[in-house]
């Protein structure tokens, strides 16, 4: 294991052009971040596989993309403008802002920590007469942990459902939380905070409010009646979109896992009422399958079944990813019934229902979405793929050399041109000939600076899959070395086969096949 991983992936974002900090020379924005140069080129890649599997290899998905200003109706109607709170509290000595409900969840991790950590201390006592499932049932400590974790839990959820916020001061007096920075449990009331950001239209009259979009999926059921008529789809038939969202996310210090503004990839799928069970098994093991081709380790991923659903909800998971911090949610795939074309339905007075001509009959149509955001799974590829490893250097010393073990098809950079050395025309002129030939294939990039060993490491640090290197001899034979990325192997071929072996190699549809 990757000592502080989670510190050498956002050092190494940096150094390396993956990641900057938005406004840094101004000592930069909480929680907003800019993609640099290397980084614009993973994620856009991250996003043509996301939207080529779901709407190329999918005659029954199409994609749209939709304004992130909506009419501020759709956010009533959504539940948005009334519900789309965090419950916050602050530590009145430290004036440190937190999030109620992940106070509680973290503590009550705590308490389950704590049993597990009972059963494992007896599991070593007792040996091989140890019987584990008598010990969790009967053992007075492992019972009193848990139950008050499940008890902290429950009375949280019951007091969110019900609006009653003084449940969850209770529940973090009980629990005995105190502040990381001052240590005290000195909290202010639990209040709820809209994390919806809003601006003001033409008029700047309180009606004309708008809210930036907090997720692309209203932009998706406000044209479904639209895509019905023009598209000649009917359900099942999924529409699929890419687009900013904005949250005014009050606790965020886990770099691009949580910002304020960020990117979503989400699919509506409709379908006929009573198959809700069918597809959402359907999607829930097609995004986990995506997300193993794309090279996450299947022990990195996990679901996570939602325990509370919303009232409309029949099914709810989240796709974890073991993030450098723990498992947390990459993905969520929600079974949603008809809540959101209904709301719409009925805000608009506008029908929303599609007529099964077979039937005679019309419905308003239920829904499976997928949402993963971009972001996210931007920093899970990054951890997944960051490792380190000691190689010989030009002199046999061991050095560290850094790699990012990006699946080909997704790295920034396909191939680096480098002239084995930098102040000879005829090297650099044939390198050069050899840039500008197979540029038109995949994105490259020419490098004559520093040392061959230094500009090795620096595409190995970027996750280049492929070097060609044009030294004296390619002069005469018309031959280059290729180094491969992950085991650094060399071999020399003809140049004219280079644009072929590396195209193979990269092509985004290895990831589709
Ligand atoms: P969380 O519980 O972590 O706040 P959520 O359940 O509110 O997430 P959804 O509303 O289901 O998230 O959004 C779908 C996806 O959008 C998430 O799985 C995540 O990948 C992404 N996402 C949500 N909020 C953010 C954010 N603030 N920054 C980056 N990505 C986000």
């Amino acid at each position: 294991m990757i000592e502080k991983l989670f510190e050498k992936i956002v050092a190494h974002s940096k150094e390396c052009g993956f990641v900057y900090q938005s406004s840094e020379i101004y000592d930069g924005l909480s929680a907003v971040y800019d993609y640099a140069p290397n980084g614009v080129l993973l994620k856009n890649n991250l996003k043509e596989y996301w939207w080529k599997s779901m709407v190329q290899m999918h005659e029954n998905i199409v994609g749209i993309d939709s304004s992130i200003f909506m009419h501020p109706k759709v956010w009533k109607a959504s539940g948005h403008v009334d519900a789309f709170n965090d419950p916050l509290v602050d530590n009145k000595d430290s004036k440190k802002r937190y999030r109620a409900d992940q106070l509680i969840e973290n503590a009550a991790d705590k308490l389950i920590e704590k049993a597990e950590k009972e059963v494992e201390k007896a599991k070593k006592r007792f040996g091989d007469t140890f019987d584990e499932v008598l010990y969790r049932q009967t053992n007075p400590r492992v019972l009193e942990y848990i139950n008050k974790a499940n008890s902290a839990l429950q009375r949280m959820n019951d007091g969110l459902n019900s609006g009653n916020l003084a449940e969850l001061n209770a529940v973090i007096e009980e629990l005995e939380i105190a502040c990381e920075v001052s240590g005290t449990r000195n909290w202010t009331e639990v209040r709820q905070f809209n994390l919806m950001f809003s601006t003001q239209g033409g008029g700047a009259t309180s009606d004309d409010v708008l809210y930036l979009r907090p997720e692309t999926a209203q932009g998706i059921f406000v044209n479904f009646i639209n895509v019905v008529k023009t598209m000649r789809q009917k359900p099942p038939f999924g529409i699929a979109q890419i687009g900013k969202a904005f949250r005014n996310e009050i606790v965020a210090r886990q770099f691009i896992f949580r910002m304020r503004e960020f990117e979503q990839m989400e699919m509506q799928f409709f379908i006929k009422p009573g198959t809700d069970k069918e597809f959402y098994e359907f999607w829930k093991q097609k995004r986990i399958d995506w997300h193993l081709k794309l090279g996450s380790k299947a022990e990195n991923l996990r679901f996570h079944d939602h325990e509370n659903l919303a009232h409309y909800a029949s099914a709810a998971t989240d796709i974890q990813f073991k993030f450098p911090f723990g498992f947390k949610e990459l993905e969520g795939i929600h079974a949603r019934g008809n809540f959101d074309l209904s709301a719409h339905q009925e805000m608009t007075g506008k029908k929303l229902q599609y007529f099964d001509p077979e039937t005679k009959e019309s419905y308003v149509p239920h829904v499976v979405e997928t949402s993963v955001g971009a972001d996210r799974l931007f920093l899970a590829v990054l951890s997944q793929a960051y490792d380190e490893e000691m190689v010989p250097d030009a002199n046999g010393k061991n050095e560290l050399r850094v790699v990012l073990r990006l699946h080909p098809s997704i790295a920034p950079i396909k191939c680096a041109v480098l002239p084995l050395v930098k102040n000879n025309e005829e090297l650099t002129t044939k390198a050069k000939a050899i840039f500008n030939q197979i540029r038109h294939a995949f994105v490259c990039e020419y490098d004559e600076k520093d040392s061959i060993g230094r500009r090795y490491r620096r595409q190995d640090e970027i996750g280049t899959p492929f070097c060609i290197t044009i030294d004296h001899e390619t002069l005469t034979d018309n031959q280059v070395t290729i180094r491969y990325r992950d085991n650094m192997r060399q071999e020399r071929i003809a140049i004219e086969q280079v644009e072929r072996i590396v195209s193979e190699y990269v092509d985004m549809k290895n990831l589709l096949k």
